[in-house]
């Protein structure tokens, strides 16, 4: 394919994936392949000569889309959200186009530069500690991660080798390997101190765990990764209180801030736990620019050496939408929650299992698991809309989350609506087989 091929198959492209998310909502939500649907359908081989972009394209349709699970329909409950935008998806172009590896300064001054001031812009609209964001000459920063998970390992890998340094300057007598053994991470089954846990967004006490970590020199971490993307509305930023007293905090603009994935935020106090657990410097790697002091080189704050430029898709999208665009968004996912959240509460045959906080409503039938497990295979079976479980406690319960960036109000109706003849239908065999019994 040459330049001229491009800009013309580019333009098809972007007419294709425009009218795919125009007319997600006619798709069935979750498709209807079995495992192992795939391979039969494509050659057992790469191609030996090439093919044309018109016989890949014709591909899309008939071997990928069905089998895909459609995460931004408006039928889509499960899981959390995953962002898109228009123009994240753009930005993302242009990234491939720049197709840079930006592990240190040198290697594009660009994707890292524009990367500190997006955490630091992104810092301001949740109203994080300065100590956090990078300014002119701050010891904190940010950094994009691929992943809340990734974020996670390496506030654990940096406060193990801080950890260590400390008791070696205490007690010079004890190896890396006694002080190594001997370590202890707190944490509770969520991981980490966890703001909006996965199942039911329910917040950790920051203002209670805060206080005790800093007096006991134990380094905390915060995950935000869904609810962090709230924290731009002054009405939710109070779930943040307390951050103060983290070492880091971790969210991911790819969940609900309409940043395609990946785009992981993170910021840490002290750059220099980071760059101090991490740090390798190959000559190779080496540059002039780094005794100036004014140089962040990120390969020193991640897993990985490569990295993408992804603070374009931010810098896009905080642009485009604005912070009260992006308000809009999270207000309008919250006040649809609450619409669902009351549907709920006015069927007496139902519950909600946990406080509906931001865009998450926990419900189940009044009732066995099993009759829970019964409802949800129902509405996994009929593929109108998709949801997941969880578990709270010891009870099977339905979660709902309110994900696309086009759900609109009739969609959650028509989800409840769905949902309720579902129960009814799934009540009268149930009562029916337990009256035999
Ligand atoms: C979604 C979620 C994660 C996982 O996020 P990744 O970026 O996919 O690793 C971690 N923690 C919480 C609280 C989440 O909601």
């Amino acid at each position: 394919m040459d330049a001229a091929e491009f800009r013309k198959r580019g333009k098809e492209m972007v007419d294709y994936v425009a009218d795919y998310l125009e007319k997600i909502d006619k798709r069935q939500v979750f498709p209807d392949v079995e495992p192992g649907y795939l391979r039969p359908l494509i050659p057992d081989c790469a191609p030996q000569d090439p093919e044309s972009f018109e016989d890949v394209f014709k591909d899309i349709e008939k071997i990928i889309m069905p089998g895909v699970t459609h995460w931004h329909s408006p039928y889509f409950f499960a899981y959390f959200p995953a962002a898109s935008s228009f123009p994240a998806l753009l930005a993302d172009m242009l990234c491939g186009g720049i197709g840079c590896v930006g592990f240190s300064w040198a290697a594009s001054p660009a994707c890292t530069e524009l990367e500190t001031v997006m955490l630091d812009w992104l810092g301001k609209m949740i109203n994080l500690p300065e100590e956090f964001l990078a300014g002119k000459h701050s010891q904190g920063g940010g950094v994009i991660q691929g992943s809340a998970s990734e974020a996670t390992l390496i506030s654990l890998l940096a406060a193990r080798t801080k950890t260590i340094r400390r008791v070696q300057s205490e007690k010079p007598e004890l190896t890396e390997a006694d002080i190594m053994g001997r370590l202890v991470a707190y944490a509770s089954d969520q991981f980490c101190a966890t703001l909006g846990t996965t199942p039911c967004c329910s917040f950790d006490k920051l203002l209670e765990l805060g206080p005790i970590c800093n007096k006991e020199n134990i380094w905390m971490h915060i995950d935000a990764a869904y609810a962090g993307s709230a924290f731009i509305c002054p009405e939710f930023r109070h779930l943040l209180n307390g951050v103060e007293f983290a070492d880091s905090f971790n969210f991911n603009p790819h969940k609900w801030l309409l940043v395609n994935f990946d785009c992981s935020a993170m910021w840490v106090k002290k750059r220099s736990d980071l760059t101090g657990a991490f740090k390798l410097e190959p000559l190779y790697l080496q540059h002039h620019h780094q005794e100036s002091g004014l140089v962040t080189d990120y390969r020193h704050w991640q897993i990985p050496l490569g990295r993408r430029f992804r603070s374009l898709k931010l810098w896009f999208v905080l642009r485009m939408y604005g912070v009260t665009g992006l308000q809009e968004h999270i207000r309008k996912h919250v006040r649809l929650s609450h619409q669902f959240e009351h549907l709920v509460l006015q069927d007496e045959r139902f519950e909600t299992c946990a406080e509906v906080v931001l865009g998450l409503v926990c419900f189940r039938l009044k009732g066995s698991n099993e009759l829970n497990k019964a409802l949800l295979k129902s509405i996994t079976e009929a593929k109108k809309i998709h949801l997941v479980p969880c578990h709270l406690r010891e009870k099977f319960v339905l979660r709902f989350a309110i994900c696309s960036r086009t759900v609109e109000s009739t969609h959650i109706k028509f989800a409840w609506q769905h949902i309720s003849q579902l129960a009814t239908d799934l009540l009268k065999t149930w009562e029916q087989k337990h009256h035999q019994q």
